[in-house]
């Protein structure tokens, strides 16, 4: 007798094999073959009132594109998730899905949820391969013009639904490479560039404009776009200014934060040097300091550039991380360290004034914090010294101020991210719409896409829904 699909095991992904894969800048996980995606399809149980929809913070109509996926219909699937998320190649690979769809499937409760998050990677791959292009193209529009400032997935997302619904898109970016976070923070490994790269020749094709090395607050202004004729504004530029630990010894020659690091890695493809000429800095011993997806980043580039240890330093315990499951359990499957409950007192250099090596502490966890996680406190007497030849600090980011320091009408909140209303996403400026990052602080790719769908709604209907 076939067993009942609750009690089918999930489909394990393949993925390149430890050893091998810190030897290149490849992608880990491989993807599902179609008998694999349709075994594991093949576990959901259709639920009539699918709680994993109200997990996803864009509701993907998860049951409903699975049955396709059943049926072998790879068009119909695309089709019905792109309904609601316009970059699911992306979303598939690196949503914390643990807290998303798949918290909330009800196979999760009693064993493993239906791998979603694979599912969606592998329709969206076939469609990509394939060339399938969803919905249908309503006409230009040219005399409605928005731009979107910046250029990550809130952009993207706001970009691409307004231009699909047929507005004139602008999109400044102030790096040389458009992508935000997907293109200069998240690796290669976990992220391939090519996926990122077909997801913004999509939006090409839908006429989006898209400049590079343009910068929102210098070399274009809300002002200025308004005089050029411009009827909205998003703002989407996140927050990549990074926090540091304020120890002594933190600007000795071999502190990085983790965001110049991954940029030089990816955006500058320092892996690649002298191909591309970004040098890189190479260490022996390192060090990384956080325990989310970016010190997991941080940690494993660092183990492919050739480091010989690395160690991630957290005050808290391993139950605590943050980072997604899977990134966790792949860097210590790459030989990644984890000396949890220590934190740093300082770094310690050369005469030369390059990093040698770091004190630590030890810490304890005492009682729940606001964050209801146990809050860590010292543990006297505990120092100790980690030689380490690069340190990398991944603590979070804030806003960068080039763009908010110009446009002084925008209310800010004491943290200095962009106040938006909860309804529309625009801001204290008629017409200019923010939403990402930079009104929420760092958090995820979808939910920094679903702020963009949101403004973009909200622009459609005031300027869009008048041209019949
Ligand atoms: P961003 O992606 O930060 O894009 C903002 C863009 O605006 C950038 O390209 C920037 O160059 C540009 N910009 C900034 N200022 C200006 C200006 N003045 N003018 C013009 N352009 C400007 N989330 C997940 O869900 N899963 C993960 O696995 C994950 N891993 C991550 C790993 C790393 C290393 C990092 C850094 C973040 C990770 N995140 C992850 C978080 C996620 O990437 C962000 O929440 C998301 O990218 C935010 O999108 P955004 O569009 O608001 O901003
Ligand atoms: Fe899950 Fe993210 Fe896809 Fe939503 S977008 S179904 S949360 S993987």
């Amino acid at each position: 007798m076939s067993q009942k699909p609750a009690k089918l095991p999930r489909t394990d992904m393949p993925c390149q094999a430890p050893a091998k894969r810190i030897t290149n800048f490849d992608e880990v996980a491989l993807g599902y073959t179609d008998e694999m995606a349709a075994a594991e399809a093949s576990r959901c149980l259709q639920c009539k009132k699918p709680l994993c929809r109200q997990g996803c913070p864009v509701e993907v109509r998860i049951p409903e594109f699975i049955a396709e996926v059943v049926k072998g219909d790879l068009c119909a699937a695309y089709d019905i998730i792109k309904t609601t998320n316009s970059l699911p190649a992306v979303c598939g690979r690196v949503c914390p899905q643990e807290k998303q769809c798949e918290g909330e499937c009800i196979l999760a409760k009693k064993g493993e949820s239906v791998a979603i998050g694979r599912l969606e990677r592998y329709v969206a791959d076939k469609a990509l391969c394939s060339n399938i292009v969803p919905g249908k193209v309503i006409p230009k529009s040219p005399e409605i013009k928005v731009a979107c400032i910046g250029s990550g997935p809130a952009s993207l997302t706001c970009g691409g639904y307004l231009a699909a619904r047929g507005a004139t898109v602008t999109m400044f970016e102030g790096l040389h490479e458009p992508g935000g976070v997907l293109v200069y923070g998240i690796p290669n490994f976990r992220l391939p560039k090519d996926v990122v790269c077909q997801e913004l020749n999509n939006l090409k094709a839908q006429n989006v404009d898209i400049k590079t090395n343009w910068v929102g607050g210098t070399t274009v202004t809300v002002d200025s776009l308004f005089e050029e004729g411009y009827k909205a504004i998003f703002v989407g530029v996140g927050a990549g200014l990074p926090y540091f630990l304020d120890v002594p010894g933190e600007n000795l020659i071999g502190v990085f934060s983790a965001n110049e690091y991954l940029t030089r890695a990816n955006l500058g493809r320092s892996y690649n040097f002298p191909d591309y000429d970004t040098p890189n800095y190479a260490g022996q011993s390192v060090t990384v300091f956080g325990a989310g997806n970016v010190a997991m980043d941080a940690a494993r580039t660092a183990k492919r550039m050739g480091a010989e240890t690395v160690n991630i330093v957290y005050r808290r315990s391993r139950a605590e991380m943050p980072a997604r499951h899977e990134e966790i359990e792949h860097a210590f499957e790459e030989g990644v360290n984890l000396l949890e409950l220590s934190a740093p007192i300082r770094f310690e250099g050369t005469e030369a004034g390059r990093l040698c090596s770091v004190k630590l502490h030890k810490m304890e966890l005492g009682e729940p914090d606001e964050s209801g996680r146990r809050s860590p406190r010292k543990v006297e007497g505990s120092e100790f010294d980690l030689p380490t030849d690069l340190a990398i600090i991944a603590l979070g980011t804030r806003p960068n101020p080039l763009f908010i320091d110009a446009t002084p009408a925008l209310n800010l909140n004491k943290k200095g991210y962009i106040v938006v209303d909860q309804e529309s996403g625009e801001t204290s400026i008629p017409n200019v719409f923010a939403g990402g990052d930079i009104v929420t602080g760092a958090a995820t790719v979808i939910l920094a896409m679903g702020a963009g769908r949101k403004a973009a709604t909200v622009i459609a209907e005031r300027f869009l829904g008048e041209i019949k």
